[in-house]
């Protein structure tokens, strides 16, 4: 799977290197191209933004670097990849989604900052809005984030098999509680079904768990 990000602060993504991500990087499982769009601005000072026509707060991401960064990575393609702008106008981002993404093999992420993007150039390249939930960051680099960490985690490889099964939100309940040594912590002892050995019982009390601790904190779920 192939990521281009399109922003103005390639630096913030430094923590989506590290960890299972880099791992995946250094297998070829998933490879992150960062696009500073400020390199394609054709004025002097290399300004990408500019007052809003009719007026109000802030200041607007300007079409032509953009849409020239874009042609840049597409120009050398033979197919079109799919092209996401972050947005909190977006269809709100969640682990379906995240699975049906990484079946792609080549996805564009376009970060907005400021007010956000002229308009024009959102009709003219992007095939989808995503927002990663209903409230207002800076930038849409953290959302880029999230979204690369939930989509590759789900692209073969990258993790065991064994860890997507039963994780929450890969069917209706959320994962069981989890534990590993010491046996006895500040006097809380792991639960005796775990050390039993026998599969099938902690099967059993793992999904009534996943009930009762989805009844609890997502009710919504079921
Ligand atoms: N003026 C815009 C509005 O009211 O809809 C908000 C612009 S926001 C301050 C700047 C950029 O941050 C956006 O262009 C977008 O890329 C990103 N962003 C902010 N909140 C987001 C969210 N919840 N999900 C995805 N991207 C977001």
């Amino acid at each position: 799977m192939r990521f281009d990000v399109l922003t103005l602060f390639p630096e913030m993504f430094e923590p989506v290197k590290t960890s299972i991500l880099g791992k995946a990087i250094d297998k070829k499982l998933i490879e992150i191209n960062l696009i500073n769009f400020r390199d394609f601005s054709t004025d002097k000072q290399k300004h990408v933004d500019d007052y809003p026509y009719g007026g109000g707060a802030g200041m607007v991401l300007k079409p032509e670097p953009i849409y020239d960064a874009y042609k840049s990575i597409v120009d050398k393609l033979e197919y079109k990849p799919k092209v996401i702008y972050l947005s909190p106008q977006g269809k709100v981002f969640n682990q379906k989604i995240a699975r049906n993404l990484s079946n792609e093999n080549h996805i564009i992420l376009l970060c907005g900052h400021y007010e956000g993007v002229d308009q024009r150039v959102i009709d003219e390249i992007v095939d989808e809005e995503i927002s990663i939930g209903d409230y207002v960051l800076t930038g849409g680099e953290l959302p880029a984030m999230v979204m690369i960490d939930a989509i590759s985690r789900n692209i073969s490889g990258v993790l065991s098999n064994e860890s997507l099964k039963d994780e929450s939100f890969s069917n209706t309940y959320l994962e069981y509680p989890q534990y590993t040594r010491p046996e006895i912590f500040m006097g809380r002892k792991v639960p005796e079904i775990l050390m039993s050995g026998h599969h099938a019982n902690i099967e059993k009390w793992r999904r009534e768990q996943a009930i009762e601790i989805t009844k609890k904190k997502r009710p919504d779920l079921i």
